[in-house]
């Protein structure tokens, strides 16, 4: 086996790194997300051959079985996953991460070569075993039942009871007397503390992740992101392996700072919303009830409508990603564009299910950027906006999060596409958004619902539009 020398290794991490923050930075925009894409595949491949080809490595044979089988099915998941369950992909591999932290520390741990370390040295290491274990724990369960509720396999609802507070805290604090004996105990005698540890920490991931409500899960997802970046820093500090606590670090502090976006944009607070008090903290009495009649056009009169309008603005949600109907969006936007209309894209920072979820399918069908607009931008123009089509879209177009105190998504910024001349809501039936809340918007008086499968709707749409 060929092994390559400490020196060309050092620069190798130190190149990877580079191209991993060039692709954090390229990820940063719609046209240069391809390229940020390639940078971390290259930077990947690097940093697993001068790791694997680093001196001092063994059982080369199990590594490269391991990656083979691994890539397979990496590959064959990738090809076979729908665009739509993206979201629920990501949040089981962030669950992988989590779980390698755990089982990192626990090898560490027991390896008699950090056995046999004394002093402070020994000490840092049992600390750095410790936070990487509770880190990787609440990582590994958090994101499982992330999964699920992304999955619709555990409602999105959130489960929470009036102690949940005080009973996280108490949790936390026996995860620091655990800790203290651990680093006391002596040999492997410290399993038994870690092991209770690793059963409490993965406890307070599933709670944690269960209190919070569907309305609010943007924010989880972004935050389990950020944790198995840490997760992934201290499994590198473990290994004394200094390109994972880079490329860790990265992760996890660039995840924390989506997190913190995506609080500004529901108007939340990071910390409510990490300690899952933010779905409770803001609902202060009774539900409104919902007023007004439901009416509903055809396919024929919506063109119509649009036929007349001068301007119209699309609000695309998950229901588009569900039906894939940004492809018919994109030609009937065409259409509308040649009759002289002017048609743009409003885009509210949580629709969908991932965050960029909408840009990313507008991107994909050729949507040009410029008429893509972001909430804050779009807002204002709502009340001289002819026809507005919220396409598959729900509870970022609910007047609810601005008028009603008992709604769990009250506070967080909605389009206000009710202040528009006319608004068509396309869906499939009456049923409430992904928050569970019900939506007013369908009963006001300037609001016609159009039903049916988004894509088929459009295409309906078009062909009235073309004669
Ligand atoms: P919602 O989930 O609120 O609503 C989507 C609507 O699309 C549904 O009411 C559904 O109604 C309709 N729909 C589903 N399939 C189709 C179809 N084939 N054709 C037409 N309509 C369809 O989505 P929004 O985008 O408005 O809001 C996103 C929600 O997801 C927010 O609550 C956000 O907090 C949450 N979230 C966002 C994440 C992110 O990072 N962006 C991550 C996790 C959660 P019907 O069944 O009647 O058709």
């Amino acid at each position: 086996m060929i092994f390559i020398a400490k020196e060309i290794q050092t620069a190798a991490y130190l190149f990877a790194s580079i191209l991993f923050i060039l692709s954090l930075s390229g990820l940063s925009s719609q046209e240069s997300a391809k390229r940020g894409v390639l940078y971390g595949i290259v930077g990947m491949i690097i940093a697993i051959f001068a790791t694997v080809l680093g001196q001092g490595v063994e059982g080369h044979v199990y590594i490269i079985s391991a990656i083979a089988v691994a890539s397979v099915i990496g590959i064959l998941l990738a090809r076979k996953v729908e665009m739509t369950a993206m979201p629920q992909l990501v949040a089981i591999l962030h669950s992988f991460v989590g779980l390698a932290a755990v089982l990192v520390g626990v090898g560490s741990y027991l390896d008699p070569s950090t056995q046999a370390l004394s002093g402070a040295e020994h000490k840092i290491h049992l600390i750095e075993v410790f936070a990487g274990i509770f880190i990787g724990a609440i990582t590994f369960t958090g994101s499982i039942v992330a999964w699920g509720k992304l999955d619709g396999k555990i409602p999105s609802k959130p489960w929470s009871f009036a102690g949940l507070q005080m009973m996280n805290l108490i949790l936390l604090l026996a995860c620091v007397v655990m800790g203290f004996f651990f680093c006391k105990a002596e040999g492997t005698e410290g399993m038994l503390y870690l092991g209770i540890m690793t059963a409490i920490a993965s406890f307070i991931g599933i709670v944690l992740v269960m209190a919070i409500g569907g309305g609010d899960m943007p924010v989880v997802v972004s935050m389990l992101n950020s944790y198995s970046g840490w997760a992934a820093a201290a499994a590198g500090f473990m290994l004394g392996n200094d390109l994972l606590i880079v490329t860790g670090a990265l992760v996890g502090s660039s995840g924390a700072i989506l997190s913190m976006h995506m609080c500004e944009a529901m108007n939340r607070s990071f910390f409510s919303v990490i300690f899952a008090s933010a779905s409770l903290g803001t609902r202060t009495g009774e539900k409104k009830a919902m007023e007004g009649e439901v009416t509903a056009l055809n396919h024929e009169e919506v063109a119509g409508l649009l036929k007349e309008a001068k301007s119209v603005v699309i609000v695309p949600g998950y229901g588009m990603a569900v039906a894939k109907a940004q492809y018919p969006i994109h030609e009937m936007v065409q259409v509308l564009q040649k009759a002289g209309k002017k048609v743009r894209f409003a885009i509210h920072p949580v629709a969908g299910r991932l965050p960029g979820h909408m840009n990313v399918l507008l991107a994909e069908a050729n949507v040009s950027y410029d008429i893509v607009l972001e909430m804050d931008e779009i807002n204002e123009d709502m009340p001289d906006t002819d026809v507005v089509m919220v396409i598959g879209a729900n509870d970022v177009v609910n007047p609810s999060a601005q008028d009603d105190p008992g709604c769990s998504i009250y506070g967080m910024p909605v389009i206000e596409a009710w202040k528009a001349e006319k608004v068509i809501i396309m869906k499939r039936s009456m049923s409430a958004g992904y928050s569970g809340e019900d939506n007013p918007l369908f009963y006001k008086q300037n609001s016609e619902m159009l039903y049916g499968d988004a894509k088929v709707s459009v295409e309906k749409m078009l062909t009235f539009l073309r004669n």
